[in-house]
């Protein structure tokens, strides 16, 4: 089953309260407690690894493309393909399955998971949790984060002894770790209401989101080799950790998105004041036409 049925199973489950899904239809907090235990001795091993829908984060793709030895450029022809988010059609890559074998990952064999200790953030999180995007977002405003389980009927990890809470399963599993490396992405990827319900992200905007979410070398000579840096006050202390340190350039990325994209400020990002000067005034100028347009429109009217 591919997640994204799955997606359509839970929002589903979590409607009518379905008791055959392969979703719970429970809500689960941190200190629910389940069991459950995934090794080679299980009957299904590694039959979960296939026509799989990852969508890859930012630090999953950081991890990957290192422990392959690759380049952002080349992890990305070789291992994803893009996909195009919601109405809103924000760019994310996802990790392209295997379709003349029958839909395997790319990086499974029969003795398991080859990038196992790197692998991405949504196997770490199975079979707990699962929140989809579209599903955070149904739920976005409410401070109260939850989980749910998912069961699939070839998984038998679950009639194993060995007892969890969500809590001890995702310290575990290193998904809070992730969580918080991928924690400013995901909030711009929620964030995407500021395009309003139906508008979808502008293609300069859309650009420069899937290079910072994707490509990090691309990124890099972005700010250090285009006009960026006229543009934008950096600090230099900031501008040396990023010069050499993927994950870094990761954060700094986020808040340049945050800055460029949606408008926000930042302490660490700044329009240089000439740069900003000109903004202003562009702005102005749009309004003041805009709104003699709007008059004699009004007056054409009359
Ligand atoms: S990355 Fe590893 S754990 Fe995830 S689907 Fe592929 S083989 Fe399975
Ligand atoms: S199906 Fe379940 S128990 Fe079997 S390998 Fe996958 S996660 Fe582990």
């Amino acid at each position: 089953m591919s997640l994204k049925h799955l997606e359509k199973k839970i929002d589903k489950a979590l409607k009518k309260g379905q008791k055959d899904s392969v979703v719970e239809p429970v809500r689960l907090d941190r200190d629910s407690k389940f069991k459950f235990r995934c090794y080679p001795g299980v009957s299904c091993f590694t039959k979960c690894c296939r026509n799989m829908n990852i969508i890859l984060t930012p630090y999953d793709i950081i991890r990957l493309k290192h422990r392959l030895g690759l380049s952002s450029d080349l992890f990305l022809r070789l291992y994803t393909e893009p996909e195009l988010l919601g109405i809103t059609r924000i760019p994310v890559a996802r990790l392209k399955m295997l379709e003349d074998e029958g839909g395997r990952c790319p990086f499974v064999t029969k003795d398991g998971c080859q990038v196992y200790s790197d692998r991405p953030v949504c196997c770490r999180y199975y079979p707990v949790g699962l929140a989809s995007l579209r599903q955070q977002e149904q739920h976005a405003g409410e401070e109260e984060e939850f989980f749910f389980l998912v069961k699939e009927p070839h998984c038998k990890g679950f009639e194993e002894d060995t007892e969890w809470t969500v809590e001890l399963w995702r310290e575990d599993q290193g998904s809070d770790f992730y969580d918080r490396m991928n924690r400013e992405w995901m909030e711009l990827l929620l964030r995407k209401r500021s395009f309003g319900e139906e508008t979808e992200m502008p293609p300069k905007a859309r650009e420069l989101f899937f290079m910072v979410s994707t490509n990090m070398e691309r990124f890099r000579s972005f700010v250090f080799e285009s006009r960026f840096l006229d543009t934008y006050k950096v600090d230099g202390k900031i501008l040396r950790k990023i010069l050499d340190d993927d994950v870094e350039l990761m954060q700094f990325g986020f808040e340049y998105l945050k800055v460029a994209i949606f408008g926000a400020e930042s302490d660490i990002i700044k329009l240089r004041e000439d740069i900003l000067n000109a903004t202003v005034k562009k702005i102005i100028k749009r309004r003041k036409k805009r709104r003699r347009r709007l008059e004699r429109l009004a007056k054409g009217r009359r």
